[in-house]
């Protein structure tokens, strides 16, 4: 079968590979029919040292069940099904809390472990525990906006929990990437009175404000701090959605909370050691988040979405098959575009 293989910093491409198979009695074997490209995978393909073997991408996936382990109880051959970028058992005690990027027999697609999903199939592990059977047919017009559900809307919407978003609060939004711009429908539907958006890219603006973005904040640095301020009575917001993961984003975001505020963050960190140490300290502000357990929030998001009320799918502004994923990959580096879908 043909798969996305990364061998180092700006080399990926479409390989011949072993098919994917079932490996454990708990494993599916899916079928892609849509994948994507995300922002993540633009830090190796910005870093990656070179590899012989190179590495197998991608993580966000909706396909066919064509096979199932002797152990899988609720998939069956032909559901269509939404990939988490994360799979767990569903069983365990952090999967039993919500947490399911920490279920003790959990792990990621795209790594050492297992296979990525820009590829014609995908083994999922712990099939019952990580799979979510659609109600749609494999065409069904929503298809975008359930593929968001794999990652970037439930890493949104994630960022909206832990940066404690609620009615009546006000909210910025660090990063204008597909994240960003589902933070800031994750910020709405969660009932923010006001939602900042911090961002540049002009496209990106007009979508986010669709999106329901009250305020664009297009300065950066102090500027950026100072802009935000002013526009909330010079205290900052309550809640501040970070969704890059730099040194410079993460300074910001940790400085226009206001006294006892919270920052969800969920851009993967660049840098081990977190800035703004003493603001943070001296305005109790509360810093939470990490990799979004998309397994949890499938459930939740997913009728908002099979309704209409959300429509995170307009963050893919590009759609390439296969073959075509290498020039992905290259214009959402270059920010030629916001988000890559893949159809098979
Ligand atoms: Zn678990």
């Amino acid at each position: 079968m043909l798969a996305t293989v990364m061998f180092g910093a700006g080399d990926v491409r479409i390989e011949n590979v072993p098919d994917a198979r079932l490996i454990e009695p708990t494993d599916a074997l899916v079928v892609v029919t849509r994948a994507a490209i995300c922002g993540s995978d633009l830090w190796p393909y910005k870093t990656m040292e070179y590899s012989e073997t190179g590495r197998r991408m991608g993580h966000e996936a909706i396909g066919i069940v064509e096979a199932v382990g002797a152990d899988v109880r609720t998939l069956k051959f032909g559901n269509v099904v939404v990939m988490p970028f994360a799979y767990s058992d569903g069983t365990c005690v952090f999967c039993h809390e919500g947490l399911h990027t920490s279920c003790i027999h959990g792990g990621f697609f795209g790594t050492r472990d297992v296979d990525g999903a820009q590829a014609e199939a995908v083994r999922v592990p712990q099939a019952d525990g990580t799979l979510v059977v659609l109600p749609v047919g494999t065409d069904d017009a929503l298809m975008p906006s359930l593929l968001t559900l794999s990652d970037v809307m439930a890493t949104g919407h994630h960022a909206a929990v832990a940066a404690k978003v609620g009615p009546g609060r006000t909210a910025a939004v660090v990063g204008d990437g597909a994240v960003g711009l589902c933070g800031v429908i994750a910020a709405r539907r969660r009932g923010a009175e006001q939602i900042i958006l911090l961002g540049r890219h002009p496209n990106r603006i007009a979508l986010a404000r669709e999106f329901g973005a009250t305020d664009v904040v297009s300065e950066r640095g102090d500027e950026a701090v100072e802009r935000v301020r002013e526009l909330t009575d010079g205290f900052g917001v309550h809640s501040v959605l970070e969704c890059v993961g730099l040194e410079q984003s993460m300074r910001t975001a940790l400085s226009i909370a206001r006294p006892g505020g919270s920052v969800g963050r969920v851009g993967v960190p660049q840098d081990e050691t977190m800035p703004a140490s003493r603001p943070v300290f001296y305005n109790n502000v509360t810093v939470s988040g990490g990799p979004a357990p998309a397994r949890a929030y499938i459930e939740e998001l997913l009728p908002d979405v099979l309704e209409g009320r959300i429509e995170p799918g307009r963050v893919f502004d590009r759609v390439v098959r296969l073959d075509e994923v290498p020039g992905g990959y290259r214009a959402m580096n270059e920010r030629e575009t916001i988000k890559v879908l893949i159809e098979f």
